[in-house]
């Protein structure tokens, strides 16, 4: 049994930009909460208020962060883990649920918010590229080999998936997109559809929709979702969408 004075930790998602996209429950817990913890640009989106103390950390620090979450609920705070997008889409809820695995002794109220994922917000933004099978592939190879992520992306075009591919390429990694790209041609028809949605739902929103024999990496950058169409992605007026049969 919880004790009477026992705090809670949530993971929230902040959607991907604009607070019209965030959902009510989050923004009710963010109004409950005394601490948030989070990458320092998501905890920018919070607004300041009296009592409530924001915890800013750089953006590796993620199992820091949620044994630091842990913590604070154990001595009783309401304590709110911040994500951009959805929390459990390459983010801080999975971070925290390893915290735990490491800290089973800890009674903890834990629970997970959803937020719209920064590949929903792109791909209605651009039609409904989603709208048949699809995956979604981080590019990042922080937490995974890059070999993984070349075969990942390889077997998903092999069977003829939608992709979304988040972290899709970051100053210290310029050339891994390339050779991402290098593989979808190996795999993919010159005129496949591609999708570089940057900064969905923010006043600096692109939304770029060009053949794969014209992508390039400099048309990525780490606010950017891509998004590659199945062989049956189409255009319809200035739309992009999937068929749902295949
Ligand atoms: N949890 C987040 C993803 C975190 S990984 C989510 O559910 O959206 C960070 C990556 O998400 C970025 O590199 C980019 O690929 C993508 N991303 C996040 N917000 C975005 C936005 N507003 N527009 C385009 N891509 C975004």
């Amino acid at each position: 049994m919880r004790a009477p004075q026992s705090g809670w930790v949530i993971v929230a998602g902040l959607g991907p930009g604009a607070s019209s996209m965030m959902t009510p429950e989050v923004d009710r817990a963010l109004a409950e909460a005394t601490d948030i913890i989070g990458y320092q640009p998501y905890v920018a989106r919070i607004t300041p208020r009296q009592g409530l103390s924001r915890h800013a950390s750089d953006n590796r620090a993620e199992l820091d962060r949620a044994h630091h979450a842990l913590r604070l609920a154990a001595k009783g705070r309401r304590v709110v883990i911040v994500s951009s997008g959805d929390p459990g889409v390459f983010a801080m809820a999975s971070a925290l649920f390893e915290a735990l695995e490491s800290m089973p002794q800890l009674e903890a109220d834990i629970r997970i918010l959803p937020g719209i994922t920064a590949m929903l917000a792109a791909a209605a933004a651009a039609g409904a590229p989603l709208g048949h099978d699809f995956c979604a592939i981080n590019l990042s190879d922080n937490l995974k080999p890059f070999d993984l992520v070349l075969k990942r992306v390889r077997l998903a075009a092999e069977a003829d998936f939608a992709m979304a591919f988040y972290n899709p390429r970051s100053n210290t990694r310029p050339a891994q997109f390339g050779e991402v790209l290098a593989t979808l041609r190996d795999q993919c028809e010159p005129e496949r559809l591609i999708v570089f949605a940057r900064a969905v739902s923010t006043p600096e929103q692109v939304i770029r929709t060009v053949a794969l024999s014209e992508a390039r990496p400099e048309m990525a950058d780490m606010r950017t979702v891509v998004i590659v169409g199945s062989s049956r992605t189409r255009r319809v007026g200035p739309f992009v969408y999937t068929p749902r049969s295949a």
